[in-house]
């Protein structure tokens, strides 16, 4: 079996790969292991540069439909008194309508539902091929002329060849060994408990609950439900469990009464995923015709909502790099290096971000609390570090923090409000086609 690509893995990555490959004609065969989708809960929040990218491959309307904008994240931060009742500290929020983009939003979807709009959209093309469950095994030769990919799949093993192999596997993948890259790991001292169930109708705002202590994300879905991230200590999954689950709807209650008769209807701890975070980089996204996408190549901590961005981000760039090569007849391994060059820097940057963010909320002291509501106050209120805080996250440019920023958000200068809105023209601080695509610029 010959083909231009092989992708190996489905998910989101994989997908999105494949989908624009296939409307630009590319001689795809994408292979995916599971029957159907392992896990539960993966990442189901877009960030403004992912709505981007499902626009110009023509989903975003079905994505819309299937899914619940966000305009802003609120804050809320409580201390616990003596007689265990909570005393609000601050609220505050951060609204992407301050980057001048028309996406500037974020939108919830839950995950299968995005993984079902792009396979559908990959199935129309007549040159993408798909085969599951089929799973990749590894390389029959280090030649690249020669190499094939080894799949196993019901009806038994096959070799394929193709010009340019796609590692899409997602965290634990097979084909970053067999190219034997560098990785840099790290590890954290919480996880999270993350569930889906019913929500009450004043919740429809994106909302992070802290105290001290404890974290809550409530991430609205359609549907009338809500995607929940609580923060727990290594080993308290297991005490909770020992206690039974009204410890679970104990600690949201606590920290939202409103949803007293909505957490109750988790009725199983089957249904609650425990999620270790793990944030990873390789040295290298390319190694000759051999490719990594999506969490393969990297993996961030899920405080900051990225990972499936940064999967989708990669696959638009990888996939217009691909396109361009066979429409132009340049299929030399070295132009891959525009990939590495475009998205390594992006999603390191990004991969940095959430461990920031993680580590706000990492320490369970009196004086962190304290400097994490300094810091979310004073980026509110200032129009410059409010524009940068939304624009890092958002994927559509990059304007970072300076050290004097850094100051201002730990309340050591002060930051100031400005009534002008923030031209992002006027500060180059938004990717253009020429960032994105630098190969084919002229
Ligand atoms: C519990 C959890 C919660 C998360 N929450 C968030 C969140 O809130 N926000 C966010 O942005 N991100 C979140 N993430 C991360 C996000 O889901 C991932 O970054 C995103 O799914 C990456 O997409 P991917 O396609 O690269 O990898 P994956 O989604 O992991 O897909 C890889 C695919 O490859 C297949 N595969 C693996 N090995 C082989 C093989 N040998 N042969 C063939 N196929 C193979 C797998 O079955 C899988 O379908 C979360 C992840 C987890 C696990």
């Amino acid at each position: 079996m010959r083909y231009d690509v092989l992708i190996i893995g489905g998910g989101i990555a994989g997908l999105t790969l494949a989908v624009k490959l296939g409307q630009s004609n590319v001689k795809t065969l994408l292979v995916e292991k599971d029957k159907k989708s392992g896990l539960i809960y993966k990442g189901e929040l877009l960030q403004p540069k992912s709505l981007d990218i499902l626009d110009r491959i023509g989903l975003l309307e079905k994505v819309k439909a299937n899914g619940v904008v966000l305009p802003s994240i609120q804050f809320h931060e409580f201390e616990r008194l003596d007689d265990s009742s909570l005393k609000k500290l601050s609220e505050n929020e951060f609204r992407y309508d301050v980057i001048d983009s028309p996406y500037n939003t974020s939108l919830m979807i839950p995950h299968e539902k995005l993984k079902e709009l792009l396979f559908e959209e990959a199935s129309k093309y007549d040159s993408v091929e798909h085969i599951q469950p089929a799973k990749f095994t590894g390389f029959t030769d280090e030649d690249p002329e020669k190499k094939k990919a080894l799949i196993e799949t019901k009806e038994g093993s096959l070799e394929v060849q193709a010009k340019f192999y796609i590692g899409a596997e997602g965290r634990a993948s097979p084909t970053r060994s067999a190219m034997n890259v560098e990785m840099k790991k790290t590890t954290y001292n919480h996880q999270f408990l993350t569930v889906s169930f019913p929500r009450p109708d004043s919740l429809d705002q994106s909302t992070i609950i802290t105290t001290q202590n404890r974290f809550l994300g409530l991430f609205p879905l359609p549907n009338n439900e809500v995607r929940s991230v609580l923060l727990i200590k290594p080993g308290e999954f297991k005490t909770m469990r020992k206690e039974g689950l009204d410890s679970f709807y104990r600690a949201y209650c606590e920290l939202i009464p409103e949803l007293d008769g909505y957490v109750q209807q988790i009725d199983s701890w089957k249904k609650i995923q425990l999620m270790i975070p793990v944030r990873h980089n390789v040295s290298q996204y390319v190694k000759e015709n051999i490719i990594l996408t999506g969490d393969a190549a990297h993996s961030v901590h899920p405080m900051a909502g990225e990972g499936m961005n940064l999967a989708i981000q990669d696959s638009d760039v990888l996939g217009e790099l691909l396109c361009w090569m066979f429409k132009t007849n340049q299929t030399d391994w070295n132009h891959l290096e525009w990939y590495e060059k475009v998205r390594k820097p992006r999603a390191e940057f990004v991969s940095r971000l959430s461990h920031q963010a993680a580590l706000l909320y990492s320490f369970p002291y009196r004086t962190w609390q304290r400097l994490r509501i300094k810091g979310v106050q004073q980026t509110e209120h200032s129009s410059v570090l409010h524009y940068k805080q939304m624009l890092n996250t958002s994927g559509l440019g990059i304007w970072k923090f300076t050290i004097w920023d850094r100051m201002k958000q730990a309340g050591l200068l002060p930051a100031r409000s400005n009534t002008k809105k923030i031209s992002a023209k006027e500060h180059s601080v938004i990717f253009n086609k020429k960032d994105d695509y630098p190969w084919n610029v002229g």
